[in-house]
């Protein structure tokens, strides 16, 4: 049988370090590993999408998504960003990930330098090579926060510098005044910014501030996968100046054709219907980050108390990480997230208090 060759932009790229751990642990093993919520989608949104199989809503969308939806999104931002978008600045995807996708397939010629924190969001570099771009990882200073200096620094000749704020793997917020100078300063060197805004409703004290108010040259790239605790149902979007729009519907409609119609009406039903569950989840997830703050923090563990998202990122040493998987309290080493931060790991914890307070009793048994 001849050998099956594959192309050399993807063979370059590993797969991720985060879904490799899911077989770690034996039957007792704590998860939190896993960056995704651990409530259920809340019932009206459910029943929306059983009511659009019902009527019959199974065919294709238009392209971009579907008008109500769109117009939906716009509803938000005013709401909620305080930004004013057109329903022809908007791309509905499957999922915050295609987004992102199309983003860097749109943007990105061979050889572009793709600036990213470092440790950062997993899928940047891996999209960003499969665009043929080059990913650069920004450093962060000490409190996980992006280095504004060096950022500016190396954004000179860059194509795109990916924010993302809320941030995943620190749970770091950005201030305003970070957003605005790192904005301010690409737009005026032709450095388009793409916002990945997906954990913005979970901040716990300060305020989410939207890239878009600083710049004319900011992609958004948000979904109702975290906010509404809907990963499965893939539902994403890009709100940007509007001729982006064409450029990324080219590729979203070849490699994609829609985002599925089923789940683009039950992400209708979610942004324009009651609210109240996201601000439960994020009371939830405010009182389980203190209770793994404080759990960590009492065991002799120095980090920052995170402020968004719902993850730890905490300095530990790779031995002690590779003990604490091994004795089943599931963690993502930080080479998952970058190159920067090995002896870090990021805890999530979108899971049960009770979790949280055994992964922590068993960390106790290991640190002593
Ligand atoms: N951006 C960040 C920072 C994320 O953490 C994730 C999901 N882990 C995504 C984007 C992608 O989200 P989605 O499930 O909507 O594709």
């Amino acid at each position: 049988m001849s050998e099956h060759r594959y192309a050399a932009r993807v063979r370059s790229v590993e797969m991720s370090g985060i879904r490799k751990l899911f077989d770690a642990g034996g039957p007792d093993a704590i998860n939190l590993g896993i960056g995704q919520p651990d409530f259920d989608t809340p019932d009206h949104i459910k029943e929306a999408a059983i009511a659009a199989i019902r009527a019959g809503k199974t065919g294709y969308t238009p392209n971009a998504g579907i008008p109500e939806l769109r117009e939906a999104i716009c509803a938000k931002f005013e709401r909620e960003n305080d930004l004013t978008f057109r329903p022809e600045q908007i791309l509905v995807t499957a999922g915050g990930s295609e987004a992102l996708h199309l983003v860097m397939e749109a943007l990105v010629d061979p050889g572009d330098r793709v600036l990213i924190t470092d440790p950062g969001f997993v899928s940047y570099a891996a999209l960003a090579t499969f665009a043929g771009g080059r990913p650069e990882g920004v450093p962060l200073d000490e409190t996980l926060h992006i280095d504004v200096e060096q950022a500016k620094e190396q954004m000179d000749g860059a194509r795109l510098f990916v924010l993302n704020t809320p941030a995943n793997p620190t749970g770091a917020v950005e201030s305003e005044e970070s957003i605005r100078a790192l904005v301010e300063y690409g737009n005026d060197r032709g450095v388009t910014i793409v916002s990945d805004e997906v954990y913005e409703h979970f901040v716990y004290e300060k305020a989410h501030v939207s890239a878009a108010h600083f710049g004319d040259d900011v992609i958004t790239v948000n979904a109702a996968s975290k906010t509404y605790a809907m990963t499965g149902w893939r539902v994403g979007y890009i709100a940007a100046p509007e001729d982006y729009i064409p450029e990324c519907l080219k590729v979203h409609q070849y490699a994609q054709a829609c985002a599925t119609s089923i789940s683009q009406y039950a992400a209708l039903a979610a942004y324009t219907g009651d609210q109240e569950p996201v601000k439960q989840m994020r009371e939830e997830y405010r009182v389980r980050r203190d209770l793994l703050y404080e759990g960590l923090s009492s065991l002799g563990f120095e980090f920052p108390r995170p402020e968004g998202a719902f993850y730890a990122f905490v300095p530990m040493g790779r031995n002690l990480i590779q003990k604490a998987i091994e004795d089943g309290v599931i963690i993502v080493p930080g080479e998952a997230f970058g190159s920067k931060a090995p002896d870090y790991a990021r805890f999530s914890y979108a899971t049960s208090r009770e979790n949280l307070s055994r992964a922590v009793g068993r960390l106790q048994a290991l640190v002593e």
